[in-house]
């Protein structure tokens, strides 16, 4: 009987771990020819003033569709591809691909200066060429470097300490530097102040209880008055509701995302919304 109840915990336990390193094995693979099949896409998620629902940006984030596999989301292939390396290669093409596409937006509208935010992972953050090849995409593409926000967790910086100086090497260059997912790492807050960093990026997850939880609502407040005290302009990820976007506004958040707005897209799905009339949510 102990023996079967033992069978059974087995059963229980190693299938589900036997998949996801399988699965993780088979991405590695897969992801290794993904970009020269063509399986990647990027796509853009409108970052806009709150006051007034005009777009001032668009962040980049990669789409993976494998014929097989279907759609695998970055949640999943982006931790594989920091693993194997090949987020370097990965992250480099959607810079190159964000920054190309936002150029774009900006000459087909005089007066449109909508901006380029970027992921970069900590791994890239290892690279001793980060700093040539950032600036390298921007002589191509002709993206003023003022015109590039690149986003980096929190963690990541405290991990990558050693990257400091390349951060403040690319901001001496006008490139900005946001901390996404704010609120969520482990640094402390005096280490804040002495980080290359521009734009604090409040966590979806303090977004979501802002009209529900007292302590969401504290802590998105404290988020932005420590912006504010900083001299740090907010961005509000993930709002889903017409009382999320009134709430932060009123707490002096200055822009924010989310499916209020507008989803991620493809390019071409925004060329309409790239003007200057205000993303209604
Ligand atoms: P992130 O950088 O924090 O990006 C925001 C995520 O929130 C995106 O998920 C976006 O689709 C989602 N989101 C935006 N508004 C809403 C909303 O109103 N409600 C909800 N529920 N979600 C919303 P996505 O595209 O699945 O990306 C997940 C994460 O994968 C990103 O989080 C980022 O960490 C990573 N990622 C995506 N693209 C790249 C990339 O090109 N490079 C790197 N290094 N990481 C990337
Ligand atoms: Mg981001
Ligand atoms: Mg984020
Ligand atoms: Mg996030």
């Amino acid at each position: 009987e102990a023996k079967r109840s033992g069978k059974h915990l087995v059963k229980l336990y190693e299938p589900s771990m036997v998949d996801r390193r399988a699965r993780d094995g088979v991405l590695a693979e897969l992801l290794g020819d993904a970009l020269h099949a063509g399986e990647l896409q990027v796509v853009y998620q409108p970052l806009v003033d709150l006051s007034d629902g005009r777009p001032v940006g668009v962040e980049a984030l990669v789409r993976w569709h494998h014929r097989d596999l279907g759609p695998v989301s970055p949640m999943e292939f982006i931790p594989v591809a920091e693993r194997t390396g090949m987020i370097t290669t990965l992250g480099l093409w959607v810079l190159e691909e964000a920054c190309r596409q936002v150029r774009a937006w900006q000459l087909r509208r005089p007066g449109c200066r909508i901006y380029a935010s970027v992921n970069i992972s900590p791994r890239q953050l290892q690279e001793p060429t980060l700093v040539g090849d950032v600036l390298a995409v921007l002589s191509r593409t002709g993206l003023p470097a003022t015109d590039l926000v690149l986003e980096i967790t929190e963690s990541a910086i405290v991990d990558e300490h050693a990257a400091v100086p390349a951060l403040a090497d690319l901001r001496a260059h006008g490139v900005r530097i946001a901390i996404d997912d704010f609120g969520t790492g482990y640094s402390s807050l005096q280490y804040l102040t002495r980080l290359p960093v521009d734009v604090l990026k409040i966590d979806r997850s303090f977004v979501s209880q802002l009209d529900s939880t007292p302590e969401g609502a504290a802590v998105a407040e404290a988020v932005i008055r420590l912006g504010q005290v900083l001299g740090l302009r907010t961005i509000a990820e993930g709002i889903e509701t017409p009382a999320q976007a009134a709430e932060l506004q009123l707490l002096g958040c200055g822009h924010g995302q989310g499916y209020l707005f507008a989803r991620p897209m493809p390019a071409a799905d925004l060329d309409d919304m790239m003007g200057t009339a205000p993303i209604r949510g």
